[in-house]
């Protein structure tokens, strides 16, 4: 009897797929969520943005889904225009499903368990459908779960350094309102008073 050879172990790398997620001061500021599923990028908008704290439930409202060519976008949509403001490359990179899942039959059913190798986020993730529309994204406890505030630790773009309000000024938008997506540009409470 032949002894068949052993099935060629997949490469880690074949599963992995890309994500992004894009700072966005709209009519309020958010963060957009895309995972790469498919040929087309499922998109989640997360006002608060995500936090390494697991116990932070962080609401994620699925969008419409975007292409995958609009994950290189950093700047400005025009006013008027849908999404109207600036736009951020806050953190990408890659994921890969736990267990190898397939991404689209766990976003049918609602529940994607992955692990993010972003520049920023790191580690196993869930995002899992409370509502019709309605998502939570929640860290996992890992190694990598912590509780410093990621969004005002790290409120660059991954791409160009830039704050939101430098890209605004960059491109021509509207400097003072992307300026109150960047927790480095606003005024903090905790600034010494004699500041002038
Ligand atoms: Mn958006």
């Amino acid at each position: 009897m032949r002894t068949p050879e052993p099935a060629p172990r997949r490469a880690r790398s074949a599963t992995r797929r890309s994500f992004v997620i894009q700072k966005h001061r709209a009519t309020a500021l958010h963060y957009d969520f895309r995972l790469e599923i498919g040929d087309a990028m499922p998109s989640w908008a997360v006002p608060k943005g995500p936090s390494f704290d697991p116990s932070q439930k962080r609401l994620a409202m699925e969008v419409e889904d975007h292409p995958l060519e609009y994950a290189g976008f950093e700047g400005i949509i025009p006013a008027g225009e849908y999404g109207g403001g600036t736009v951020m490359i806050w953190d990408e990179g890659t994921y890969e499903m736990l267990d190898d899942a397939d991404p689209a039959a766990a976003h049918r059913k609602g529940e994607l368990r992955f692990v993010l190798h972003g520049k920023k986020l790191k580690g196993r993730w869930t995002l899992v459908r409370t509502g019709e529309r309605k998502w939570l994204l929640i860290k996992g406890r890992d190694a990598d779960a912590n509780t410093t505030d990621i969004t005002e630790t790290h409120p660059r773009s991954v791409r160009t350094k830039r704050l939101l309000a430098e890209i605004a000024r960059d491109e021509g938008g509207d400097v003072e309102r992307a300026a109150s997506g960047d927790p480095a540009a606003r005024p903090r409470r905790s600034a010494p008073a004699t500041r002038t």
